[in-house]
């Protein structure tokens, strides 16, 4: 089977699995320029920057894009990388009516990401209760070191996700009493800081992650800490219509590592992502500003989401930073 025909199977599976109506939202039904995006999520990768971009910059601007209007004029290759992404891509806030005031947080290119509306992809019938991977005494997958739960399912699809091989629902092992166990022993030694949750999409796996972290927090208290990456945005999930099992899941994590990988604008750079749209957050700062906010009578979907106070970026890349000559005195700044 080619690639075309697995994501026609893959998409059709979704359909039938999830009650979505064919194109999965109305957004892409209305567009004309996703067309590609619906036979094969990767058609992008043969797209050129500039004719094929500004064939896509002219299908969005029908939906009444301004940024992207701009690309036919000028080829993508010579833009910096974000502008870049923006460009090439059509960059535009498919949920702008959402909230007033605010959007969904930092751009997502449309045409290989899906964009649901709030509620619209739910835990509760998509979730299939199952562990792709689960990783003990890793000190990558946030801060210190720590025991990692992959959940399996996600229907993002981002161009080159690192972890496509466990897109499927299906992917792994079922959640048992015996692995929930096996986490909160593992947690027991002194020298591990916590859990952290990856994907797959943890969001759409909340049945499993809210009975784990429970557990935790009636085993451990605030000891350990949780960190969870995602790929919807802060904002999708401060929307009004957001499943109560997804705002449950972020109340009880301590950092959140937000929105989908954009290949446009990935840079080895960044600490704990892989693309500069994604944001480490500190979720219980960011909910104390909201409800802050709230208490003054302000709109909390108006307030940005902090930062985590320890984020530290790199300036250079890798072989700036070690490919010197020493002995000549390079690098030495
Ligand atoms: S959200 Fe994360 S796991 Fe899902 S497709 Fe994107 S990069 Fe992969």
């Amino acid at each position: 089977m080619d690639n075309k025909q697995n994501a026609d199977v893959f998409d059709e599976e979704m359909r039938r699995k999830f009650d979505l109506m064919p194109g999965f939202d109305k957004d892409f039904q209305a567009d004309p320029t996703p067309a590609f995006r619906k036979t094969d999520p990767h058609a992008m990768d043969n797209l050129t920057a500039g004719g094929q971009a500004g064939q896509t910059a002219g299908a969005a601007s029908q939906t009444g894009v301004a940024e992207a209007q701009a690309a036919t004029s000028q080829t993508a290759d010579s833009l910096p990388v974000r502008e870049k992404a923006e460009k090439s891509f059509g960059h535009r806030d498919f949920a702008a009516h959402d909230l007033p005031g605010y959007n969904r947080g930092p751009g997502i290119p449309y045409a290989f990401s899906n964009n649901p509306r709030a509620g619209q992809w739910d835990a509760r019938k998509m979730s299939a209760n199952r562990i792709a991977s689960y990783k003990r005494f890793v000190v990558t997958d946030g801060e210190g070191i720590r025991n990692s739960i992959y959940v399996a399912g996600c229907p993002f699809r981002c161009q080159n996700c690192w972890n496509a091989s466990i897109w499927d629902f299906q992917a792994g092992h079922d959640f048992t009493p015996a692995f929930e166990q096996a986490v909160i022993d593992d947690l027991r030694p002194s020298y591990v800081e916590g859990v952290t949750y990856l994907g797959g999409e943890p969001m759409l796996n909340t049945p499993v992650l809210l009975k784990i972290s429970n557990h935790i927090r009636q085993e451990f208290g605030d000891t350990k800490n949780i960190w969870c990456w995602t790929g919807y945005t802060w904002e999708e999930l401060m929307r009004p219509g957001t499943t109560p099992d997804k705002t449950a899941l972020l109340g009880m994590c301590d950092i959140l590592i937000d929105g989908r990988f954009i290949e446009g604008l990935k840079d080895s750079r960044l600490q704990f992502r892989g693309s500069s749209n994604q944001r480490v957050i500190d979720v219980k700062k960011s909910l104390a500003a909201r409800r802050e906010a709230q208490e003054q009578g302000l709109n909390p979907n108006c307030v940005a989401p902090v930062i985590w106070d320890k984020l530290h970026d790199q300036k250079r890349v890798i072989a700036e930073a070690y490919r010197k000559d020493r002995d000549a005195g390079e690098g030495r700044d």
